[in-house]
């Protein structure tokens, strides 16, 4: 069986499942920009090394897929833009698996969270009725395999991107973030806290702080989201947090409890 790989972390799901994997073909014209495509080579290269199976690479040639997508460019992820993806994909895998003599093919873009995993096996079926080579339907993204798969690529420190691959989702990607940090400011607005900054490294929550927000705590942390509350043992009784990480609303937030020399020192060293 050939497996059509499109990038590390969809790739662990599929090990997971499968357990034994042969060769992979590394075939996605359409990632963008070319760094971001060795990037996501490089790392399943990685993973060749340590599951030992071979790579079967072909030529960078994004053209082909802004010929075959053109005209569908705008209209969004999941659209029949990505339909077009997935298709090119798959039958150009169908043919090199052909070439190499494989019977079989299937993808690790049913990993994917971001895919309807129904619409990827619907057109692997549609390339094995051209090709004639069976497409191996998979949702490699269920099962307690994904969740240990899950687990793996975060143990591991496995490359995850972003944005899905092409030009228009990397633009599409970068829009929605602005969107959703906007509608984060607007919250802190609303609330009248405009004077905290979003995603701060640090926040520390002294006595000032404290006062100012301690009312509307959660509400507030869920919005700023620090990736570290550095307070003391006094705060942090009242505001109900202990050292480690904390469950607050939706986020989860680590905590390191200081005595006040420390949080001076954590100040001057982190700020
Ligand atoms: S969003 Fe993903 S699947 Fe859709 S066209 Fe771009 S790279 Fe292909």
């Amino acid at each position: 069986m050939l497996l059509h790989v499109c990038c590390a972390p969809d790739l662990v799901p599929a090990f997971f499942h499968l357990k034994k994997i042969e060769k992979v073909y590394f075939y996605n014209p359409n990632i963008y920009p070319k760094e971001e495509y060795k990037k996501r080579l490089n790392e399943v290269i990685k993973l060749s090394k340590e599951w030992d199976f071979k790579i079967i690479e072909s030529k960078y040639e994004p053209e082909i897929f802004y010929n075959y997508v053109k005209g569908y460019e705008n209209l969004g992820e999941n659209s029949t833009r990505c339909e077009k993806c997935i298709y090119l994909r798959l039958f150009d895998t169908a043919l090199k698996a052909k070439e190499i003599g494989e019977k079989e093919i299937a993808t690790t873009l049913t990993s994917s969270p971001r895919k309807n995993l129904d619409k990827i096996n619907k057109i692997g079926k549609l390339v094995e009725d051209k090709t004639g080579i069976k497409y191996i339907e998979t949702y490699f993204r269920k099962g307690i395999e994904y969740q240990k798969a899950l687990k793996y690529i975060k143990e591991k420190g496995i490359y995850r991107q972003n944005y899905c691959g092409c030009v228009f989702s990397l633009k599409e990607t970068e829009i929605q973030k602005q969107k959703k940090l906007l509608e984060r400011q607007e919250k802190l607005q609303k609330l009248g806290f405009e004077k905290f900054t979003l995603d701060p490294e640090v926040l520390v929550v002294d006595e000032n702080i404290f006062e100012l927000i301690h009312e509307k705590f959660i509400d507030i942390i869920e919005i700023i989201r620090p990736k570290i509350l550095v307070t003391n043992n006094v705060f942090s009784q009242k505001l109900n947090l202990k050292d480690g990480w904390n469950k607050l609303g939706k986020y989860n937030l680590k905590v390191k409890i200081k005595d006040e020399n420390e949080i001076k020192n954590w100040e001057c060293d982190k700020c």
